[in-house]
């Protein structure tokens, strides 16, 4: 087909100038972004097509037959290899190691174009049309299989290589007007659709990295309306897609949103000075029903002069979900599920301050379970941990639903009633500790063994026992351990006594300490004699402390605080060594043979080195165990669980003896008698007192030294300080006599001076 009339000549000229312009449109759209390779392969491949029309039409004129020929072959390659490596490109399956095949294919291709053309001359215009006909063809049908987005592009490339196929064969030069009009046409659709899938390509690659984020991501206007979305928004809101969001009033997303909160958010963006990105936490309630906790990230956005604001939005749900695990953990206590001692100290305050507010009153419940640490040493802390639970849900059932209950620690519990009416809480609170001993006092089931307890509670009320949350648990602590001491299950409430006396044993427990090694500890003597012959036949030790800070001390107000602070093991052990030091000292004298007797707490006995102390203690004075004896009060043999029994007989096994001190004050059970196997008992001077003047107590001791003796028990009568009384026990048929009658404790040297009396006046 040679160069037509002047018509056609501009036709094609401006055909040329929109193949041009949108070649280079391509080629631009890659500069921009670089990443678009496809659309610089597209836009080479057609202004290489283009170039080689150019040269056929127009280069007949001005250049060699041979090079025309040449220059056609090349560019009709170019072509090809153009629309062919932009499409494989376009759909990601042009890799670079393909290049060299690529090279040598073109370069085969252009000697077989040029060589082809050069035998059949007449083939150059309908082989180049078909042969890129042939190319756009296998594009459209290559977009329309593998891009379903793109297939209106592949359709109207597969028109376009049909057309060229169809008319290269049947084009005649009459239909030429008909064929440029329409292979312009379709090229011109065929190349703004790959402009467009470039463009799209690339505000896909927004939309995608959009999508891809972790975080729910919007755009909306100031009115409201969202402008983007992506699929974890969707997703997060409950919504199928973004487009279910694109266009709607945020209102519309979020039931609980109203157009005054969606407005107010907004403002906030509008306002100057504020920091950027607004971040807030909020629960949304879904659509669904679902609450979704997010932390809200706002950023002010303008586009176009205009104001939208870009939020983010976190899911939350796993953080709060931790939260809340930390909060559990900082307030609840694991065992009992009910509030811990912290949690207990901030409700208390509230509750204290809500009353003094209102003028109403709370009080405060402190119990502690009676001999909890024997559930856990004998049985183990899974069943101690069960007992808690059970203890800690049975206190629950017998409050009132505002009361609050909490574990304060170990065996402790604490149960707050709130809002009192004035004048009414320490009625309240007796019949709530009714409650509370009442329900702890049935038995405890606990995998296969019932247990028996019982619980002490002291009770501190707002304002009348303390003003505030601290003062009250102190003071109810105090009434609590009052109560203990009182006895099993029992209850009391503050008074200001007992704070003088929780006081005062403060400062003794700071006084003891350093007591021993400061050697403000000495032991006085006091004789126990024969009832009949009136000799000394043991003799009681018996503690003296002067305090460096408090002068005298005497024993019950300082044994008690030892005992509590543990620290009387370490003064036992000393009194044990000073003693047998001092026996062993009076060995050839008037006291030579004189069995000691030294007080022994429950305390001690519990020590697992004791028995190895004793035995230390007799071996290093070289006693024999028989001149050693220990007295032990009916606390120390009611708390046993079997470990009290076993240590005595080991001690007996030393020939050591005990006896059973201030009998008739605690529970006289004369099942103890015979359990322990003890040798002697020490009849309480509050009976001996009236003896001579009170039937009771005659009958009393007369009773005690009847049982002693078919028991086989040896009996001492302590705080003998009349004749009469001795010689009314005498009768009786008591053993020894122990009191300012016959001797006060005295010094070991006064001791000597009393025994050498005594034998000359016996003698
Ligand atoms: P206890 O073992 O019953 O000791 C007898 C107490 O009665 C002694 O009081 C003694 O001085 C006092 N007493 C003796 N005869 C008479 C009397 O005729 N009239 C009067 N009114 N009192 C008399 P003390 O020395 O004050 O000891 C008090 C308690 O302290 C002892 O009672 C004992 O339980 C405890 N204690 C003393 N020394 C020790 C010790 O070394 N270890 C331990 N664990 N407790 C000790
Ligand atoms: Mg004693
Ligand atoms: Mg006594």
């Amino acid at each position: 087909m040679e160069p037509g009339n002047y018509l056609s000549e501009s036709m094609m000229a401006a055909a040329f100038a929109s193949d041009a312009i949108l070649s280079v449109l391509l080629i631009f759209l890659w500069l921009t972004q670089r990443k678009e390779k496809h659309a610089l392969f597209w836009g080479m491949g057609q202004i290489a097509i283009m170039i080689g029309v150019m040269t056929w039409f127009v280069g007949a004129k001005f250049l060699p037959h041979q090079i025309r020929l040449f220059i056609c072959a090349l560019m009709l390659t170019a072509g090809m290899v153009g629309y062919w490596g932009g499409t494989q490109y376009f759909l990601g399956d042009l890799r670079r190691r393909h290049l060299r095949g690529i090279l040598i294919a073109a370069a085969a291709l252009t000697g077989i174009f040029y060589l082809l053309w050069n035998a059949y001359y007449d083939l150059v215009a309908p082989a180049t049309a078909s042969i890129s006909g042939a190319v756009m063809l296998w594009m459209g049908v290559r977009l329309v299989q593998a891009q379903q987005r793109y297939r209106w592009l592949g359709y109207t490339l597969i028109a376009r290589g049909l057309f060229n196929i169809v008319s290269s064969i049947t084009l005649t030069p009459e239909l030429y007007l008909v064929w440029f009009a329409g292979t312009s046409l379709l090229k011109t659709l065929s190349m703004l659709g790959l402009i467009y899938s470039v463009q799209d390509e690339i505000q896909q690659r927004y939309a995608r990295t959009i999508d891809s984020l972790s975080h729910g991501f919007l755009i909306r206007d100031r009115r409201g309306y969202v402008h983007v979305a992506n699929e974890r928004c969707a997703s997060l809101l409950g919504f199928d897609s973004p487009s279910d969001l694109v266009g709607k009033h945020v209102c519309e997303l979020l039931p609980d949103l109203t157009p005054a909160i969606a407005d107010a958010y907004f403002q906030r963006f509008e306002a100057k000075g504020v920091q950027y990105p607004l971040t807030e936490t909020a629960t949304f309630k879904l659509h669904n029903g679902v609450k979704l906790p997010v932390e809200m990230m706002g950023s002010p956005y303008i586009e176009r002069g205009r104001l939208y604001c870009l939020i983010q939005l976190i899911d939350i749900s796993e953080r709060k979900k931790k939260d809340d695990m930390l909060y559990r953990a900082a307030r609840i206590d694991p065992v009992t599920g009910f509030f811990n001692r912290h949690a207990l100290s901030v409700s208390l305050a509230q509750e204290v301050a809500g009353a003094a507010a209102a003028g109403r009153e709370c009080a405060v419940l402190f119990l502690d379970l009676d001999k909890f640490k024997r559930v856990n040493d004998s049985f183990g802390h899974a069943i101690g941990d069960e007992l808690l639970r059970q203890t800690a849900h049975r206190l629950y059932g017998v409050l009132r639903p505002d009361d609050v209950l909490a574990r304060f620690g170990g065996d402790e519990f604490i149960v707050v009633m709130p809002d009192l009416a004035p004048g009414t809480a320490e009625q309240m609170a007796t019949e709530c500790a009714e409650r509370v001993i009442g329900a702890i006092a049935n038995r405890f089931d606990l995998s296969h063994h019932a247990i028996a307890l019982s619980a002490s509670v002291g009770v501190a009320c707002y304002p009348l026992h303390g003003s505030d949350s601290d003062m009250l648990i102190r003071n109810a602590d105090i009434a609590m351990y009052e109560a203990k001491k009182a006895g099993r299950g029992e209850l009391r409430f503050f008074n200001d006594a007992m704070n003088a006396a929780a006081k005062e044993a403060l400062v003794i427990d700071g006084a003891l300490r350093g007591a021993i090694e400061a050697g403000e500890f000495t032991l006085l003597y006091q004789p126990i004699v024969d009832a009949r012959t009136g000799k000394p036949a043991k003799v009681e030790a018996l503690l003296r402390w002067h305090s460096a800070a408090l002068g005298w001390v005497a024993p019950d107000r300082f044994i008690p605080v030892a005992e509590d602070s543990g620290m009387i093991v370490a003064i036992g052990t000393w009194v044990l060594n000073e003693a047998c030091r001092q026996v062993a000292r009076w060995r050839d004298g008037p006291l030579g043979g004189l069995t000691i007797s030294i007080n022994v707490s429950a305390w001690q006995l519990a020590d697992p080195a004791f028995v190895g102390l004793v035995e230390q203690a007799l071996a290093s004075n070289g006693l024999d165990g028989h001149r050693l004896e220990l007295e032990l009060t009916e606390r120390v043999l009611i708390d046993d669980g079997g470990q009290v029994r076993a240590v005595l007989r080991r001690l007996r096994a030393l020939g050591v003896s005990m006896s059973l001190d201030d009998f008739g004050t605690g529970y006289s059970s004369l099942s103890y008698l015979t359990r322990f196997q003890l040798n002697t008992l020490k009849i309480d001077r509050a009976f001996v007192m009236d003896i001579e003047h009170s039937e009771r107590s005659n009958s009393l001791v007369n009773a005690i030294i009847a049982m002693g003796h078919s028991l086989g028990l040896r009996l001492v009568a302590e705080g003998v300080e009349t004749a009469g009384q001795a010689a009314i026990l005498e009768t009786m048929g008591c053993h020894y006599l122990q009191g300012y009658y016959l001797s006060r404790p005295i010094a070991p040297d006064e001791l000597l001076r009393f025994a050498g009396a005594r034998r000359l006046s016996a003698s």
